[in-house]
């Protein structure tokens, strides 16, 4: 005759069968008994208790040669474990049983819901026809408006949006306008800019030939970094802007630059030096210009990560005059 379980024993019993599934382990097996322990057992039934392996509980609550076993409820086993009778690692089965017992095939495993993708990678946008892009930029300068969005606005003069053509190959991201720039309305015109200036001609180019933006398009109070709130609603702003450009090349210039376009927050050492695949461009992480304006000795650093802005744009040093 078989025992019920107790309660006790038996919601344990869920609580494993359940965990097990959380992890995706729904395929239990029942295991093979020596028949003639089984025989054995048959004259005293009740006399070799066992649990199944695993379960708390006590011991002597579960039955060895249980003719019949509780059915598990079907909202905590998959449906195969409730219709089959099967209860992981309960005893009671002969040897002769085991073997003709059909193992699970795929048809029968439960289904499970598969596990939704944590993370869906953005798909590259459609390309803006070049002929439309200054339309497609001027579109999202009507959206950005007369902006009130984060506090940024309370202190601003003016709004940059953005500075070069929005066909350009090369794009070049910055943090956020200084006062020259608030001021002006066009970003990198103080002394940082006028050192990305340099750098642009170094690289073979002329600044009207690239395009210019920041992640924030008002000037932080004491040239302070963005907040992150400020950073997180300007940004998209950006993120549409480079859909329109679609430059082949962008230099994030400072780790603020670099950790809106990349989405992560690391030390600017670990992202310098290397191509990023980003959103159908090359993302190329260097350092800010203000920062080489403290300390020019990164100069050298910063040049060798513009010469793979270089190769990637098939752009040669100009010769030296
Ligand atoms: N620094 C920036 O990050 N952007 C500018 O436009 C000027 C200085």
């Amino acid at each position: 005759m078989a025992q019920q379980l107790d309660p006790a024993t038996r919601e344990a019993l869920i609580e494993r069968v359940r965990f097990y599934r959380d992890l995706g382990l729904t395929e239990f097996y029942r295991r093979p008994v020596d028949p003639a322990l089984l025989a054995a057992e048959s004259d005293a039934p009740h006399s070799h208790p066992e649990r199944p392996e695993g379960v708390e509980g006590p011991a002597s609550s579960i039955s060895a040669g249980a003719p019949s076993v509780p059915r598990l409820p079907a909202e905590w086993v998959g449906d195969h474990e409730a219709e089959s009778e099967a209860i992981p690692g309960a005893p009671g089965l002969d040897a002769e049983s085991w073997e003709n017992t059909p193992q699970p095939t795929s048809q029968e495993t439960p289904t499970i819901a598969p596990r939704k993708p944590i993370f869906t990678p953005p798909q590259p946008p459609a390309i803006t026809p070049a002929a439309d892009r200054a339309a497609a930029l001027q579109l999202i300068r009507d959206d950005i408006g007369d902006c009130t969005r984060c506090a940024l606005h309370k202190g601003r003069n003016k709004i940059v949006f953005a500075d070069g053509p929005p066909d350009a190959r090369l794009m070049f991201v910055g943090e956020g306008p200084g006062a020259d720039e608030d001021a002006q309305g066009i970003p990198f015109v103080g002394k940082a800019g006028q050192l990305l200036n340099n750098m642009i001609v170094a690289m073979g180019l002329q600044r009207d030939q690239v395009y210019i933006a920041n992640v924030v398009k008002c000037r932080p109070p004491g040239n302070r970094t963005p907040e992150p709130d400020e950073g997180n609603t300007c940004s998209p702003f950006l993120f549409r802007q480079i859909d329109v450009v679609r430059p082949q090349v962008i230099v994030a210039l400072g780790a603020t630059a670099a950790t809106y376009l990349l989405g992560q927050r690391q030390p600017l050492a670990g992202l310098r030096g290397r191509v990023h695949a980003w959103r159908g461009s090359q993302l190329i992480v260097t350092y800010h210009p203000a920062y080489l304006l403290r300390d020019p000795r990164q100069k050298k650093e910063a040049w060798a990560d513009l010469q793979i802005a270089m190769r990637e744009l098939g752009l040669n040093p100009p010769a030296k005059s």
